[in-house]
């Protein structure tokens, strides 16, 4: 009986992650998890992360939504090579790319993540994740300190690989966003400067910013884009977010320009033609606001 109990619980909870890495490029192996807002039948398995395999270690960029994740993604892992993870990065500092930290500094790996991720979850915080996902997915997590801060661009020779890690000093999809980009493959690790198949959310980041952000992917050699969201590894997310942001800023602008309140623009404003991106639903309205309030005050350089 207890076993039967357990068994409906897993199906409708979604106890346990069962990950399967995708191998993307020569080196890096992508989880992706669902297009949709963190559930408690998801376990906040809705982020994709990233390891990469040099010839004697790993490097993860983004650790997920807990540490049950990373411990799954470890296991899963091992399968194609069990090797030490010598750095977790962290792209930024919302809580379903990072809240494996923990499972991976116990095996002894060193973090590198951003200022505002330290400032926003010192030590010992909570984070809103774990208040949605079941207790069994939450287990374990726990808020550990940075090791390492990333602060501007800079190169690392990890074992037989180059990377290189780009900072954005400026808002993007937060105060302050990472990516890490792999020159002989040419993969770029975006995070959540790129999505496919759902929108962004523009809360702690800003459209301009996510304008500049794709000016810059779009100047790099970019072969294979690993994104934080959505399953394209092609062009597809750059199409799709520079869409959604073109089509916040113009509409805001008309809006204001026009004297339309923002009530109204909320409202009113016409986004039938990204019906069919996921999120829409959860995150649009929102956006909408945010993009409002962000060209109200805007002066174009
Ligand atoms: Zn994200």
């Amino acid at each position: 009986m207890k076993k039967i109990v357990l068994l409906i619980f897993m199906v409708v909870f979604g106890y346990g992650y069962d990950l399967k890495p995708i191998q993307i490029s020569k080196n890096v192996y992508q989880f992706i998890g669902k297009t949709e807002a963190p559930s408690k039948s998801n376990g906040g398995n809705m982020v994709n992360t990233y390891w990469i395999k040099t010839d004697k270690s790993y490097v993860v960029v983004d650790s997920g939504p807990s540490y049950n994740y990373a411990k799954d993604a470890h296991k899963a892992m091992k399968k194609i090579a069990n090797l030490p993870i010598k750095y977790v990065v962290n792209t930024h500092m919302h809580d379903d790319h990072w809240l494996g930290n923990n499972y991976f500094k116990e095996l002894g790996a060193t973090i590198y993540a951003t200022h505002a991720q330290a400032k926003k979850f010192p030590v010992g915080s909570d984070a809103h994740m774990l208040s949605v996902i079941t207790k069994e997915d939450a287990e374990n997590t726990k808020i550990i300190a940075i090791d390492k801060f990333i602060e501007k661009d800079f190169s690392m020779k990890v074992d037989n690989l180059t990377l290189d890690f780009i900072h954005f000093d400026y808002a993007v999809h937060t105060p302050e966003d990472v990516m890490v980009y792999l020159p002989e493959e040419k993969t770029l690790i975006a995070g959540d400067i790129l999505f496919s198949q759902r929108i962004t959310s523009i809360r702690d980041g800003s459209v301009e910013g996510g304008l500049k952000s794709l000016d810059t992917v779009e100047k790099m050699d970019v072969k294979t884009y690993a994104t934080g969201h959505g399953k394209f590894t092609d062009k597809t997310a750059i199409h799709q977010m520079r869409a959604y942001f073109l089509a916040l800023k113009t509409s805001a602008r008309k809006a204001i320009d026009e004297g339309v309140d923002i009530n109204t623009y909320v409202k009113t404003a016409d986004f039938s033609a990204f019906k069919d991106m996921a999120m829409m639903e959860v995150l649009h309205k929102s956006n909408l606001g945010f993009a409002y309030s962000e060209y109200e005050f805007f002066e174009e350089k």
